[in-house]
């Protein structure tokens, strides 16, 4: 604990010139901010002519009807005119919030709300909560319309959207009450952390996270996705047979099987599993089972279980927590900062005293860059536990000694087909641009893969015999 601390405390001493430099951050904050948007809209520009190549790349051919591939070709167009306008249109209104200084407006705004209740700024945590609910407000106001033109547009347009504009109200109001609920005891306790552990904040703070998502893995589908959506018992027959069969051979410890809902929003599909290590539950898209045959959802199934089996969400959530410990690890220089408060024009008596909530704001927007590139090896990881996971359905059959398994990669390859089909998924990818976005591979690397992890396997059989 003492070496972590003294070398925490190195990394602040080489950080020292953030409290005592006049540097303006904000421009460097702006500038950055538009680099990497544009880089963004750069990306959608080289994907953007792939939408009009007149026929799929030929591994995808035969699964592709005219009919289908125009159609996946005009959604991908549709989506990418979008995503560019968006994007564009989401950093404007963020360079406008900092230009015209609504960070401390917000925080001036929080201060006289909690005024009226008779809390003075002695009271930093109720202000703190106050000031985000003003912050979230403006700036997620202004990206309703594009969720309104992205579901009734956009999605309605290529026949994907299901949902009422009744059910849209619905959702966003549940959507601010769940965060209203959740928010404020969770930044009362993140800000109390500070405040009890002083400078040696960073372990508390990162047990304190670490309980708070596990409790959200129990809280969230129990209480909060049922208010939403429609979790129901997976229903008796074939399917429900063959993925109990496969979860009690692989000892994957299943509690619950559910069919959700999905389709009440959108008819994009899909399955997932979720849980603590002792007690684990699949989730399977209504769409899903309705698109593919039992054993082409088995073998979904099967990769999904292949991310279990090599621990794939601890890995990534070990991953994370080292994440976290070098973004906690080079706040401190930017806590006790009244320089950094100062340079997004904060008034001086904020700035003497830097509220924690508002130099953490401030901190995060300042490092975003680098996020971008913590993003891009993210996305690198991911893709090779898909390969993984792809592989993993495809060496059941030697591993559970499972003749009926042999065929998986082909019900996996199928599966993948039919769900990137239903979904119009794109079929022509730029490299750069997967590379940035994706973190599953392309369907053609996915098919080509399997074509491998099949050969193998079976000459590994041939070598057994
Ligand atoms: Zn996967």
């Amino acid at each position: 604990m003492d070496l972590m601390h003294s070398q925490l405390a190195s990394i602040q001493r080489h950080l020292a010139f953030v409290a005592v430099e006049p540097i303006d951050w904000k421009t460097y904050v702006q500038a950055f901010s538009w680099v990497v948007c544009l880089f963004e809209s750069y990306l959608l520009l080289r994907q953007y002519p792939l939408y009009s190549k007149p026929a799929p790349p030929a591994a995808l051919a035969a699964h592709f009807t005219d009919e289908v591939f125009t159609k996946s070709q005009a959604y991908g167009r549709d989506k990418a005119k979008f995503s560019l306008f968006a994007g564009l249109y989401k950093q404007t209104i963020d360079s406008l919030l900092l230009h015209y200084g609504v960070y401390p407006w917000a925080w001036a705004v929080g201060g006289r709300a909690i005024g009226k209740f008779g809390y003075g700024p002695e009271y930093e945590i109720v202000q703190s909560i106050a000031f985000v609910f003003v912050l979230f407000f403006v700036s997620s106001l202004p990206t309703i319309p594009l969720s309104v033109y992205s579901t009734f547009v956009l999605e309605e347009k290529h026949g994907f959207n299901k949902i009422t504009p009744g059910l849209f109200v619905a959702d966003l109001l549940k959507g601010w009450a769940i965060g209203s609920v959740i928010a404020p005891p969770f930044i009362a306790a993140f800000l109390y952390v500070f405040k009890w552990a002083g400078d040696r904040f960073v372990p508390w703070l990162m047990a304190f996270l670490l309980a708070f998502q596990l409790i959200m893995v129990v809280i969230y589908p129990t209480l909060i996705q049922p208010l939403f959506n429609k979790l129901s018992p997976l229903a008796e027959g074939e399917l429900r047979t063959r993925i109990e069969a496969l979860a009690s051979k692989l000892r994957f410890p299943l509690t619950h099987l559910y069919e959700i809902d999905g389709s009440k929003r959108s008819s994009h599909s899909n399955a997932y599993f979720y849980g603590l290590p002792w007690s684990k539950h699949i989730v399977i898209f209504d769409t899903l089972i309705k698109e593919s045959r039992p054993d082409e959802v088995e073998a979904v199934l099967a990769h999904e279980l292949g991310h279990w089996y090599y621990l794939h969400p601890t890995k990534l959530l070990l991953v994370s927590q080292v994440h976290l410990f070098a973004i906690l690890a080079l706040f401190p220089a930017f806590l006790h900062a009244p320089q950094v408060l100062r340079a997004f024009d904060f008034p001086a008596d904020v700035s003497a005293q830097p509220p924690t909530i508002v130099a953490f704001l401030l901190f995060q927007m300042i490092i975003s860059p680098l996020e971008a590139i913590v993003g891009i090896g993210m996305n690198a990881v991911s893709r090779r536990f898909e390969f993984q996971a792809d592989r993993f359905a495809c060496e059941l059959q030697h591993m559970l000694k499972a003749e009926e398994m042999a065929d998986m990669g082909d019900r996996l390859g199928r599966a993948l087909v039919t769900l990137h089909v239903k979904n119009l998924s794109t079929v022509w990818v730029d490299w750069l641009y997967s590379a940035y976005h994706h973190s599953h591979p392309t369907l053609t690397e996915r098919l080509r893969a399997l074509e491998g992890f099949r050969s193998a396997s079976a000459s590994a059989a041939k070598k057994e015999l």
